[in-house]
């Protein structure tokens, strides 16, 4: 629904009795009220999502000060939740600080020269364990340029103008995901390669599509699977240690880089997360 913002200034010359002929100005604030709304409903999920643990260590603390006071087996018990409710919330403030980082920084492209390869591989060394204790099998392929597709930077391997740290977090969070959807077992694959740039993103970008095949996702989910907070399933994301914010700090810093994101997913078959990046 449009809102406008109205403002009356007198106008022309005062007629005979002082009267004044009144202009109306009319102001469209409707993207002004979204952004102070949705600003308001990410303060309540921050203080929801942060209250939660901070509830349950508090009782933990009453109990162990309590009841539990002489029970060593419970202690241990309740110090260990504590602890892993803890964590969740330093991952929380973490997410949190790298999300305000990269929304300040928008505006302002990255200018250093960047190795997608090295990233990727990075990322993969990084995730190795994890991968292995879930079973899973993580690769990277690179696919030869599109046919037709030369230029300079094609021929320099896959380099871009970028920031390091930031790419290898979004590659860090998408392949997290695809390991914790993707279901236990099932083979994660990072394909990299050079496409032809389509819409708004001309020439050649590279493209990096982050594979699984596990449970999918409702093709009603994927327009706002981006938004901070945004889950399928709450509990289950808890459960995994998730904060709900991994896609949406993926998402600024893609626009950070002038890229693009595209979510392509078939329930039971699947996801394929592509990040489109321009080389400068
Ligand atoms: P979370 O911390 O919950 O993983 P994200 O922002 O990274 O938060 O992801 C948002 C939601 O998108 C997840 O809770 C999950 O429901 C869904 N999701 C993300 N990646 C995948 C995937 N590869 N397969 C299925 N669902 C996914």
């Amino acid at each position: 629904e449009t809102q406008f913002r109205v403002r009356i200034t007198p106008t022309g010359p005062a007629g005979p009795r002082g009267q004044r002929a009144l202009m109306l100005h009319f102001t469209d604030v409707t993207h002004l009220r979204e952004a102070e709304e949705m600003r308001r409903d990410f303060v309540a999920n921050v203080s929801h999502e942060l209250r939660t643990p901070l509830t349950a260590v508090l009782g933990f603390i009453e109990t162990l000060r309590g009841p539990a006071k002489d029970d060593t087996a419970a202690r241990e018990r309740f110090l260990g939740i504590m602890e892993a409710e803890a964590r969740r919330m330093n991952r929380l403030v973490s997410d949190l600080l790298s999300l305000s980082r990269v929304e300040a920084q928008e505006r302002q492209r990255p200018s250093t020269e960047v190795d997608l390869k090295a990233v990727l591989e990075g990322v993969i060394a990084a995730l190795k364990p994890t991968a292995e204790d879930r079973g899973n099998a993580l690769a990277l392929e690179t696919l030869p340029p599109d046919p037709g597709l030369i230029h300079a930077r094609v021929a320099e391997g896959y380099r871009l103008k970028g920031d390091r740290d930031q790419l290898m977090q979004v590659f860090l969070n998408l392949t997290e995901n695809a390991l914790k959807y993707g279901g236990a077992g099932k083979p994660v694959t990072l394909r990299l390669g050079w496409r032809e740039g389509s819409g708004n993103l001309k020439g050649p970008v590279l493209s990096v599509e982050v594979i699984d095949r596990g449970e999918g996702i409702d093709p009603l989910h994927l327009p706002r699977l981006t938004e901070r907070f945004y889950r399928v399933d709450t509990h289950r994301s808890r459960a995994m240690g998730g904060t709900g914010l991994g896609l949406a700090i993926v998402k600024h810093i893609v626009n950070r880089h002038r890229g693009r994101l595209r979510i392509d997913s078939r329930p039971g078959q699947g996801s394929v997360f592509t990040v489109l990046l321009p080389p400068e």
